[in-house]
């Protein structure tokens, strides 16, 4: 069966149920998008359990077929590909994009009703492309799912990932690479820059459009409120901020907070250059275009405000109908960042410390232990995961009269929680994870990919990290700091 694109659509019945709602939106917000004919498609991986999640009943397709529809050369009923127009700051410098290597299939409806973008990237070249080539390698592309699913795992608002396919074509970067396509699973992918490409453009009228999208979509709570547009913006502050703590508390470093790689949703999105933090620094930078240290992981907290300013400057005509006022209102809402980012960290620091009440001094104490860390290169989580047992004080930090100053200082403060010491370790560890992917393992589980066609290193690295906090036999090399890591660099996923 072939549709007016040409290609093929599946007369399947695996389970999609499309409801496109973004493609119905004024032509300027996309391009219609065709993924590009790929020589040999087959599958690298498939997430089996968000199949099942997304009602989709995979197993009844043969390989080929599976292959050929995570490669886009067999379109899912239902589907209208099109390639979304968003803008963005990037490193600070304003730029108009658009998916460039990335067609959003649609929008599909779940069992329990969610509605999720399928999006195909690395499928070719779109209207947006430019001079690139649309495509994605494997390595990359595989380590977006391996760090989605881990995000998702340990908890934390994230797109996810269905599949990677190779496609049999060779990529160009600076060698050639095998060529790739993962299918993501998104709430949607509305950006920061998405409001910044029509704000660009003075286009009022579809900016309006947009946030009536955005509302509707993802904070359905204030389409009634009386001024919808300053509770949209409060509301997208709030959930950045949460986000952002989150990220914090693991040493989550995303690695491109441009303002096109900040969801709407409060998903964690685009996976570049990301990486997590071993020893506690707070200038660490993993990524190799980051010269300055721009994204570093200390510096995302304040950086997700200033993306969050570039969103308000595109919200103003709807905040006021006085430019002046609308300002003023802008400002008080990112003015209130701070407080709330700090009050999501600090819970959050709070129940890594076991300390499930309030004290004035909680912060102070929180930031002794930082500093300490930050001196002595601890390694961020397994200190945390060491301090959620007897371990802390019987390892070899106890030899360190500082950390055992604190300690006893710590251990007083949960005296105070009047609570068995049994039961708020407990607590720790459903919050301490035990196992993050160490940046080491990754590139091993991609060098196996890679080099020798191997996945059960990426597999068996995957099955670890899907229950990140249980302790488990056999987690000690996954706990393991690599001794170079200062020297780690990451790479934009291009
Ligand atoms: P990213 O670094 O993935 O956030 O992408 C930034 C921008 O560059 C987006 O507009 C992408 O669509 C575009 N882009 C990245 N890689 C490619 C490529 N290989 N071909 C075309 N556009 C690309
Ligand atoms: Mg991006």
């Amino acid at each position: 069966m072939a549709d007016e694109t040409g290609l093929v659509t599946a007369d399947d019945n695996v389970g999609w149920q499309f409801d496109n709602t973004y493609s119905k939106l004024p032509n300027v917000f996309f391009a219609p998008a065709k993924p590009a004919t790929v020589r040999a498609p087959r599958l690298a991986i498939l997430n089996h359990r968000l199949a099942d999640e997304l009602g989709l009943d995979v197993g009844r397709l043969s390989a080929e077929t599976v292959a050929a529809l995570f490669a886009g050369q067999i379109l899912p009923s239902g589907s209208q590909p099109i390639a979304q127009a968003y803008a963005g700051h990037q490193f600070g410098n304003f730029t108009m994009l658009g998916d460039g290597r990335a067609i959003l299939l649609g929008e599909h409806r779940t069992p329990t009703g969610r509605l999720v973008d399928i999006q195909l990237k690395g499928a070719g070249q779109t209207h947006f492309s430019r001079r690139g080539d649309g495509r994605a390698a494997l390595g990359p592309m595989l380590r977006e799912y391996l760090i989605s699913e881990a995000m998702f795992a340990l908890g934390i608002p994230t797109t996810r990932s269905l599949a990677v396919v190779t496609t049999g074509e060779p990529v160009y970067r600076e060698s050639s690479l095998p060529g790739a396509i993962l299918t993501r699973v998104a709430a949607s992918h509305i950006r920061v820059g998405t409001f910044e490409y029509f704000a660009a453009r003075h286009d009022e009228a579809n900016l309006r459009v947009l946030a009536d999208y955005a509302i509707n979509r993802h904070y359905p709570e204030v389409v009634d409120a009386p001024n919808r547009y300053l509770e949209f913006f409060q509301a997208v502050v709030d959930r950045q901020a949460s986000l952002i703590a989150r990220w914090q508390l693991v040493g989550f470093i995303h690695g491109v907070m441009n303002t096109d790689n900040m969801a709407i949703s409060g998903e964690t999105i685009d996976y570049g250059p990301c990486a997590f933090m071993n020893a506690y620094r707070v200038d660490t930078v993993f990524s190799s275009i980051d010269r300055t240290g721009r994204y570093a992981y200390g510096n995302q907290p304040a950086i997700a405000q200033w993306n969050q300013a570039r969103f308000a400057e595109t919200l103003l005509p709807m905040l006021d109908s006085d430019q002046e006022k609308a300002v003023q209102i802008g400002l008080e809402v990112l003015g209130q960042y701070p407080a709330l980012f700090e009050q999501y960290w600090l819970s959050g620091m709070r129940e890594k410390l076991g300390m499930q009440s309030a004290e004035a001094g909680d912060l102070e104490l929180v930031q002794s232990l930082l500093a300490w860390m930050q001196k002595s290169h601890a390694d961020f989580t397994n200190t945390f995961r060491a301090l959620s047992s007897d371990d802390a004080m019987s390892g070899e930090l106890s030899g360190d009269p500082d950390f055992a100053a604190w300690h006893s200082q710590w251990q007083q403060r949960l005296g105070r929680e009047g609570r068995p010491i049994t039961l708020l370790y407990a607590s720790m560890r459903a919050v301490n994870p035990a196992v993050i992917p160490r940046n080491h393992k990754v590139e091993e589980a991609l060098a196996a990919a890679e080099d020798r066609d191997d996945l059960s290193v990426l597999h068996r690295l995957l099955e670890v990290l899907a229950t990140p906090y249980q302790a488990g036999p056999n987690l000690t090399p996954y706990q393991e700091i690599p001794p170079d890591d200062c020297s780690y660099r990451t790479f934009c996923g291009t």
